[in-house]
C-alpha cells in the first residue's frame, strides 16, 4: 500500500528516542535510554532504547522492535497505519494507491471503528460551524462559555443535530457500516426498526488517544431535559477505555514533561478554559473516578501531580480516595481546593494566566494538611472525629510506597495534628502489614502475566514465538522452535566460522556458518516471518559475499514489522549483545555461544533436516490414505516413505552424537 522507497524514507526519518518520547519520557542512561515499560505494570525500569541501534525492548515483558513497531504496538494501529503516523511526524507524504476490494476486507474491526469515528469527527464540528442549527445552539452555546474559534478548533468541538438520526443516516449514505456505528455507539438502534444518535442535540468534546486520533465523544445536552445525563460519553468499545484514557492528555503531554507536573481537573471545560489561558498542563478524568491506569498515564511524563478540586464541590470526600490511589503509585501530590463558588473553567476565565498560576502556587498543599484542613473544623472538639481523621491521614501515608518519604510524612502529620510521633510509626506499620496481601497479590499477577508473555509470545499476534531463544532445541522442540534457531544462527553468526567435526574419520573442518546452513537446507522455513528472514540473509548473504556481516539494519528496518520484532528478539535474546547488562539482571542462563557453534550450528541443520523429512513422510502417509491410487502408485508411496524413513533413522542418530 505504501511503496518501499516511501517506508525506506520514513525509516531513516525516524528517531526512535523521538517517537517513544511521545508517549514515554525517556532517561537517558550510559549510550541507551531508560524507562517503565508502557506494555505491563512495572515500578523499576526494564524498557530500554538503544538510539544506535533504533530499537526498544522490554526485559520484563518481552516486547521489542523499532520506532514503527512501537508505535503499531502501543496504539494498537495497523503497520500502514503507523507508518503514515511517523511519516506525519517528521511530514513525509505518502502516496497511496487506492485498497483492492481484497484489501478493504482485510481492515480489520478496530481500523472501521477508527475511520467511523474520524468521518464522524469532521461530520460534527461541520455541523456546528456551518449549519443554522449548529451555529445557533452549539457555537452560541460555546461561545457564552468563552471559547475563541481557535480553541473550538484546536479540540475539535462540534454538533450533532437534534433530529434523531440525521448522523447516522448521512453516514450510511456515506458508505459506512451499520456494524460500525453501533460498534462506536455513535448509533443505536431501535428495537421497532430505525435509528437514533446516541449525541443527538448535543455540543460534541472528541476524545484523543495519546497519538492525537480520535477514539470515542462526550456529548452535554443542549436543550433542559431532566430525564437524561447532562453529560454523555461513548460506550467502552476496542477503540476506546474510559478508564485508560485521559481527556486533554494529548494536547498536554509536551507542557506536562516541559514543566514536570501535570494538573488534573474533572471537566471537558476545565481543561479547555485552562489551555485557552495558556495553562497546557492539565487533564481531566472525565467520566470516571480517577483509575490506576489514568494515574499510570500521567506518570510516563512527570511523578508530579496537582489536583484541582471545585470550592464547593460536594463530591470532595469521595474523591479523596483518588490522593490515596496517586500516593499508591509513588507519585508526589499537591492539592489545590477553589474558592466557593469557582471550578477551574469560571476560575480560569475569570482570571489572567499568571493569577491562575499564582494561585496555584500560594494555595498547593500536600495531602496531610489539606485533609487535616477540609477535616479539622468537623473534628474540632470531637476527640472521636479526630481520631477518625488521623486514621484517614494514616492510612493516605500507608499506602506511600518509598520509606524516607513516609517518614517525612509521618513527622509532619505528627506536628500538625499534635499527636506522638512513635504512635503514628507504629500505626503506618501495621497499616502496611494488613495491606501485604494486596502487594503479594499483585505481585504474583505480574509474575504470572509475564510468565505468559514469555510462554505464549507478545500479545500482538507473534502468536507462539516464544519470546526467548531457546538454544537446546531438541529432537522433541516444535518446527516453529527449530526455525527460529536456524534463523537466529544465521543473523547473529552467518558471517562466522564454527568447527565441523566428523567423528567417525576424527577429523574436523573449519566452515562458515551462513554457507554451511544454505548448502544444507533446502526448503526455507514454513513459518511466514522466519522464511522472510531466511530469504532476506540470503539475498544480502549473495550480494555480500561469504563471510561478510550483514548490516542488521535490513531486518530491524525491513519493510514486514514481523521480521524487525523477532530480529530484536534474537539479538537480544542473549548476553553477546551490548543490552546484555540489563538483560544478565533478568536471566541466569548464559553460555559462551562462539565456544559451542560447533555442536550448535550442526545440531540445528539437522534437526532442521529431520522436521523436514517429518514433514515429507506425514504428507505421503496422507496421501496414501486415497482411494483412487492404483497399485503401482501406492508402493511407489510406501518406497519412499521408506526411503525417509531410513534417512530420518541415520539422521536421528547423528543427532543423539552430537547432543550426547
Ligand atoms: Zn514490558
Amino acid at each position: 500500500m505504501i511503496d518501499r522507497t516511501t517506508v525506506n524514507r520514513i525509516y531513516a526519518a525516524a528517531d526512535i528516542v523521538d517517537v517513544v518520547s511521545d508517549f514515554v519520557a525517556l532517561k537517558r542512561k550510559g549510550v541507551n535510554y531508560q524507562a517503565c515499560c508502557p506494555f505491563h505494570d512495572e515500578k523499576t525500569p526494564s524498557f530500554v532504547v538503544s538510539p544506535s541501534k533504533g530499537l526498544f525492548k522490554c526485559f520484563g515483558c518481552g516486547k521489542g522492535g523499532n520506532a514503527v513497531t512501537f508505535v503499531m504496538e502501543h496504539e494498537k494501529m495497523s503497520y500502514v497505519e503507523a507508518l503514515k503516523y511517523v511519516a506525519k511526524k517528521y511530514g513525509i507524504t505518502v502516496e497511496e494507491r487506492e485498497l483492492t476490494e481484497e484489501e478493504k476486507q482485510h481492515n480489520d474491526d478496530r481500523e472501521s471503528m477508527m475511520v467511523v469515528n474520524s468521518w464522524a469527527y469532521d461530520y460534527f464540528k461541520q455541523q456546528l460551524s456551518e449549519t443554522d442549527e449548529g451555529l445557533s445552539v452549539g457555537k452560541s452555546y460555546l461561545r457564552q462559555r468563552g471559547f475563541t474559534d481557535a480553541t473550538i478548533a484546536r479540540f475539535g468541538l462540534g454538533y450533532c443535530p437534534s433530529k434523531g438520526d440525521q448522523m447516522t443516516q448521512a453516514a450510511l449514505a456515506a458508505g459506512y457500516k451499520e456494524q460500525f456505528l453501533t460498534a462506536t455507539g455513535l448509533s443505536i438502534k431501535r428495537e421497532t426498526g430505525g435509528w437514533y444518535d446516541r449525541f443527538c442535540g448535543r455540543v460534541i468534546f472528541p476524545i484523543h488517544s495519546i497519538s492525537g486520533r480520535v477514539i470515542a465523544f462526550g456529548g452535554r445536552i443542549m436543550r433542559k431535559d431532566e430525564r437524561t445525563a447532562k453529560y454523555l460519553n461513548s460506550p467502552e468499545s476496542p477503540v476506546y477505555s474510559k478508564t485508560h484514557s485521559l481527556y486533554g492528555l494529548y494536547f498536554a503531554k509536551s507542557a506536562i514533561s516541559k514543566l514536570n507536573y501535570c494538573i488534573l481537573v474533572e471537566g471537558y471545560t476545565d481543561v479547555i478554559q485552562m489551555h485557552q489561558k495558556g495553562i497546557e498542563n492539565v487533564v481531566a478524568s472525565s467520566g470516571t473516578s480517577l483509575t490506576t491506569e489514568q494515574i499510570r498515564l500521567i506518570g510516563r511524563f512527570t511523578r508530579n501531580i496537582t489536583v484541582i478540586y471545585d470550592g464547593d464541590s460536594a463530591g470532595i470526600k469521595a474523591s479523596l480516595r483518588g490522593i490515596d490511589m496517586i500516593l499508591r503509585e509513588g507519585m508526589n501530590v499537591r492539592i489545590v481546593l477553589l474558592p466557593a463558588p469557582e471550578d477551574p473553567d469560571s476560575f480560569a476565565r475569570n482570571h489572567t494566566a499568571e493569577e491562575v498560576r499564582e494561585y496555584i502556587e500560594q494555595h498547593e498543599e500536600d495531602f496531610i494538611s489539606f485533609k487535616a484542613n477540609l477535616l479539622m473544623n468537623e473534628a474540632a472538639g470531637d476527640p472521636i472525629r479526630k481520631a477518625e481523621l488521623i486514621k484517614d491521614i494514616v492510612q493516605s501515608i500507608a499506602e506511600v510506597p518509598d520509606k524516607i518519604q513516609r517518614s517525612v510524612f509521618i513527622k509532619e502529620c505528627a506536628r500538625t495534628m499534635e499527636i506522638d510521633e512513635q504512635v503514628l510509626l507504629d500505626e503506618v506499620a501495621r497499616r502496611r502489614m494488613l495491606g501485604g496481601d494486596k502487594v503479594a497479590a499483585d505481585f504474583v499477577t505480574n509474575y504470572r502475566r509475564i510468565q505468559h508473555t514469555a510462554r505464549h509470545g507478545s500479545e500482538s499476534g507473534q502468536d507462539g514465538q516464544s519470546s526467548r531463544l531457546s538454544h537446546n532445541v531438541t529432537p522433541g522442540s516444535g518446527v516453529e522452535e527449530v526455525e527460529k534457531e536456524l534463523v537466529a544462527c544465521l543473523l547473529r553468526y552467518g558471517h562466522c566460522n564454527f568447527e565441523m567435526r566428523d567423528y567417525q574419520a576424527r577429523t574436523a573442518s573449519v566452515l562458515n556458518v551462513a554457507e554451511t546452513i544454505f548448502g544444507s537446507v533446502e526448503v526455507e522455513p514454513a513459518t511466514p516471518v522466519y522464511r522472510a528472514i531466511f530469504e532476506e540473509y540470503r539475498s544480502c548473504f549473495n550480494e555480500l559475499g561469504v563471510g561478510v556481516e550483514v548490516p542488521i539494519d535490513r531486518f530491524i528496518s525491513h519493510a514486514d514489522p514481523q521480521v524487525c520484532n523477532v530480529t530484536v528478539d534474537i539479538l537480544t535474546a542473549d548476553s553477546n549483545y551490548e543490552l546484555s547488562a540489563i538483560w544478565k539482571k533478568f536471566d541466569i542462563f548464559h553460555e559462551s555461544e562462539e565456544s559451542i557453534l560447533s555442536t550448535r550450528i550442526p545440531r540445528v541443520i539437522l534437526l532442521y533436516q529431520s522436521k523436514i523429512l517429518e514433514a515429507m513422510a506425514k504428507d505421503l502417509e496422507g496421501q496414501l490414505a486415497s482411494e483412487e491410487l492404483s497399485e503401482e502408485e501406492y508402493d511407489g508411496i510406501l518406497q519412499k516413505i521408506q526411503e525417509i524413513n531410513v534417512a530420518r533413522t541415520t539422521l536421528a542418530s547423528r543427532i543423539k552424537r552430537l547432543i550426547v
